[in-house]
C-alpha cells in the first residue's frame, strides 16, 4: 500500500503539507482576514425567507447569470469585459493554472505573497518562481522581476494588490511596467479592494494580458466561497472551458445576490473596519519594540522584538485572541505577526493582551 502511494502520488504532492487551519474555538478570531460583523436581524429574516423558497433538487443556473450581473455592477467591471465565477478565488487560480500548465511553463509571483499561488501551481504540475519583495518596505523589485521574467518566461504572473501578508499597495507605475514586460498573463488579485482606494479595473482592455480577480470573502461573505475573474472575453472564454459545471451552488448564488442587493450594509461594515484599522495601527505603534507596517487591507503586519513572535502568539491565545504567526514563512517575515482587524472590542482586547505581554 505505502509503496503504491509513494510510487504513484507525485513527489511534489507528497512533499506538501495540507493547508492548515488553526482551531479557533472560544477565541477572538483575528487570524484569517474575516469581516467580524454579521447581518442585522431584519436582513437575516429576509434572507432565510429567500432560502425557504429556494429548491435544491435541481442543479443551479450553470452561468449564474443574475449573480454575475450583480457582481459586475457592484464591483465596477468595465463594459465589454467578461466575468467568470469561482468557488472562491482559489478555484479561479486553479482554472488559470490548469489552462496554462505544460512543459516549460511556470507561475511567477512575489515573496512573501499569497501562498495559494505556489500551492496551486504545484497541484497543477507547474514550477513556481517567487521573486523577493524589497526588504525595506515590501515594494516590488521591478528590476529583479524583469530579470526573472526574462529568464523563466512565466505563463502567468500573479500580483496581490494590496498584498497578503504584508498589507501594502504596490506602486501603480511598477505594476504597469510588469504587465507590459510580462511574456504571458498578468493577474492582479484585488481580494482586499474594499479596504483600499485603488484598482486596475479601469485598465482592463488596455493591455492584452491583464486580468483582474476579486472575491467576496474579505468584504464579509467568506462562508459563501465566491470569487471572480474579469477581463477580455478572448481569455475568459478559454478559462470557462475548464470550469467544472455548476461550480457555484444554488445557496451561494441566492445568498450572494441577496447580499449584494444590500451592499450598503457591507459598505458600512467596511468603513468601520477601515477606521478601526487606523485606530489599531496607532495603538500598536505605541507598543515598545513593535514595528507596524502600513496597511491598505483589513489586517496589519507587525514585527515583534527579536525572537518574540512565537511567545506573543501563545500569550495572545492564552488571553483569548487568535492571530497568525508569519515568522518562518519567509526570511523577510522574521519576527512578524499578522493581525486581522476585528470589532472595536476585539481590537481593544488584542492591544490590552499585547500590553500585558
Ligand atoms: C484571501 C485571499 C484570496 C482567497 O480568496 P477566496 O475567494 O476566499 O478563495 C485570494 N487572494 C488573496 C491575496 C487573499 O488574501
Amino acid at each position: 500500500m505505502n509503496n503504491l502511494v509513494s510510487h504513484w502520488i507525485r513527489p511534489e504532492i507528497r512533499a506538501l503539507s495540507a493547508y492548515h487551519v488553526q482551531d479557533a474555538s472560544g477565541l477572538a478570531k483575528l487570524d484569517a482576514m474575516e469581516n467580524p460583523y454579521t447581518w442585522p436581524e431584519a436582513l437575516r429574516d429576509e434572507w432565510v425567507e429567500l432560502l425557504r423558497r429556494t429548491d435544491v433538487n435541481r442543479y443551479p443556473d450553470p452561468s449564474a447569470a443574475g449573480l454575475t450581473r450583480r457582481l459586475a455592477l457592484g464591483m465596477g467591471v468595465p463594459e465589454g469585459m467578461r466575468v467568470i465565477l469561482g468557488n472562491g478565488s482559489d478555484e479561479i487560480i486553479q482554472m488559470v493554472c490548469m489552462s496554462l500548465s505544460g512543459p516549460g511553463r511556470c507561475v511567477m509571483s512575489v515573496d512573501p505573497g499569497f501562498v495559494m499561488y505556489r500551492m496551486i501551481a504545484t497541484f497543477c504540475g507547474m514550477p513556481y518562481v517567487g521573486v523577493p519583495l524589497k526588504a525595506e518596505d515590501f515594494s516590488l523589485d521591478v528590476a529583479a522581476l524583469r530579470q526573472a521574467m526574462d529568464e523563466h518566461q512565466p505563463a502567468v504572473v500573479f500580483l496581490a494588490y494590496p498584498n497578503n501578508p504584508t498589507g501594502n499597495l504596490y506602486d501603480e507605475a511598477d505594476i504597469l511596467e510588469i504587465i507590459q514586460a510580462a511574456p504571458g498573463l498578468a493577474v492582479v488579485d484585488e481580494a482586499y479592494a474594499p479596504f483600499a482606494d485603488a484598482t486596475f479595473m479601469q485598465s482592463l482592455g488596455r493591455y492584452d494580458n491583464l486580468l483582474v480577480m476579486r472575491t467576496v470573502s474579505k468584504m464579509g461573505l467568506a462562508g459563501l466561497r465566491l470569487g471572480f475573474l474579469t477581463g477580455p472575453p478572448t481569455w475568459l472564454d478559454e478559462f470557462d472551458k475548464v470550469r467544472l459545471p455548476y461550480n457555484i451552488n444554488v445557496l451561494t448564488q441566492v445568498s450572494a445576490e441577496f447580499a449584494l442587493s444590500h451592499k450598503s450594509v457591507f459598505d458600512e461594515q467596511t468603513r468601520l473596519i477601515r477606521s478601526e484599522r487606523e485606530r489599531l495601527a496607532a495603538a500598536l505603534a505605541g507598543l515598545p519594540g513593535v514595528t507596524v507596517f502600513p496597511s491598505q487591507a483589513n489586517f496589519i503586519l507587525i514585527r515583534t522584538p527579536p525572537g518574540r513572535a512565537g511567545a506573543w502568539l501563545d500569550g495572545l491565545k492564552a488571553r483569548g485572541v487568535l492571530i497568525k504567526n508569519m515568522h518562518g514563512a519567509h526570511p523577510l517575515l522574521t519576527d512578524c505577526l499578522r493581525l486581522t482587524v476585528g470589532t472595536p472590542e476585539e481590537n481593544d482586547r488584542l492591544v490590552a493582551a499585547l500590553k500585558a505581554l
